[in-house]
């Protein structure tokens, strides 16, 4: 699924509802809500914060996926298309960050 596919979804989803997408920081405050539950499960899972006895599993891709869902809502809010967003963004990365890491040598024949 392309993030434009994944825009139309939520879209589709939302637009069945009279409230709409919510204002800019509403959704941000709804998407500092779900960045606190994955860090909450990630906490649990490699970190120093046990579940309680009885409190169910979490699931940490469902968790940033509902991160990614409010990425779309906020995205499509502002009319963003995060595809072409994303590709910016990659190219930034690549002449920035270029030569930043180690890369992997290919193996020697
Ligand atoms: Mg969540």
């Amino acid at each position: 699924m392309s993030l434009k596919d994944m825009q139309k979804d939520v879209h589709q989803w939302i637009s069945q509802f009279e409230e709409g997408y919510w204002h800019p920081l509403s959704m941000l405050a709804r998407l500092t809500e779900e960045v606190g539950e994955l860090a909450r499960e990630v906490n649990h899972l490699y970190g120093q914060k046990p579940k309680k006895e009885g409190e169910p599993e979490g699931n940490l891709a469902l968790e940033l996926a509902d991160i990614l869902f409010i990425v779309g809502c906020f995205a499509n809010s502002l009319n963003i298309d995060l595809d072409k967003a994303f590709q910016e963004m990659m190219e930034k990365y690549r002449q920035r960050d270029g030569n930043r890491w180690t890369r992997i040598q290919p193996e020697e024949k």
